[in-house]
């Protein structure tokens, strides 16, 4: 799933290109990724965006006229590519926009059920739907995020993935920030000290820096995770295999030694708290 790192490197790739030449064609989308009817996509046509801005993990193209927003979401599995002029491209994607040079934005997703979206929205009613975000992850500070851990007791890696808690970090994330934080996944907002909070603080954003930065470069899943999905393979601070814990309808991955103090985790499924 994309995250914020994944998100903020789509953007700053897309800010140049996407606002180089006006929009030739809007479409087509397929029926259950297109969530706006009203303006029609093709209202898109002979405007031209004035780039790429971020919401959490949504991707806003305002037109440069000030009137509309394409808003993308790409939920689990939507994937964007940029095609340059004469670049092949998939033969359905859920959704094409092409600009005057030939050069097209699509979006994939390879899932039976799609989940992306995208939403042809005015500014306002783009606004309205992201006001449920919280603050961005990126840049959030002790401050701010003591006044969000002492809000309502959470644990902590449901509460790092809660948008209307903190914007942009999604499970993959959560996993390397509290790996970072020496913290457990399970422990609760409102326990953590002055001391915990500052080194949560610090790993949200060295670790989302760490993940820009090698997404820039286009490093895959593997080269960028270094505890998320690694069931069994040494930590890379304490060489301890990294563990494995369900809980509620995630999967969340630690270290036992850097992070529980050798405490292994229970599982909480849903389904068993709910029987
Ligand atoms: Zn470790």
């Amino acid at each position: 799933m994309p995250e914020l790192p994944e998100m903020e490197a789509w953007r700053r790739q897309l800010d140049d290109p996407v606002s180089a030449f006006p929009i030739a064609k809007a479409g087509p989308a397929h029926i259950a990724t297109l969530k706006t009817f009203d303006p029609p996509l093709s209202a898109l046509e002979g405007r031209r965006l004035s780039g790429a801005e971020r919401r959490g993990k949504r991707l806003f193209f305002p037109t440069d006229d000030g009137e509309l927003v394409l808003v993308i979401h790409l939920m689990t599995s939507g994937r964007l590519k940029f095609l340059k002029a004469g670049e092949k491209g998939p033969k359905t994607p859920a959704f094409a926009l092409e600009l005057a040079d030939g050069s097209k934005l699509v979006l994939t997703e390879n899932a039976r059920r799609k989940r992306a979206g995208v939403w042809l929205l005015t500014p306002e009613a783009a606004e309205a739907e992201v006001s449920h975000l919280g603050p961005d992850a990126l840049g959030i500070g002790a401050p701010a995020l003591t006044e969000i851990l002492r809000r309502e007791s959470h644990r902590l890696h449901p509460l790092l993935r809660d948008q209307r808690a903190l914007a942009g970090i999604g499970r993959a994330w959560s996993n390397e920030i509290l790996h970072t934080a020496k913290l457990s996944p399970y422990a609760l907002s409102t326990d953590l000290d002055d001391e915990e909070i500052g080194r949560l603080a610090a790993a949200i954003d060295d670790d989302l820096a760490r993940g820009l930065a090698l997404r820039e470069q286009g490093a895959s899943d593997e080269r960028t995770y270094r505890v998320h999905n690694r069931l069994g393979e040494p930590c890379h601070v304490c060489e301890t295999p990294i563990a494995r814990v369900d809980f509620e309808e995630h999967t969340i991955y630690y270290c036992p030694r850097c992070q529980t103090g050798g405490r292994v985790l229970k599982d909480r499924r849903l389904s068993r708290l709910l029987r």
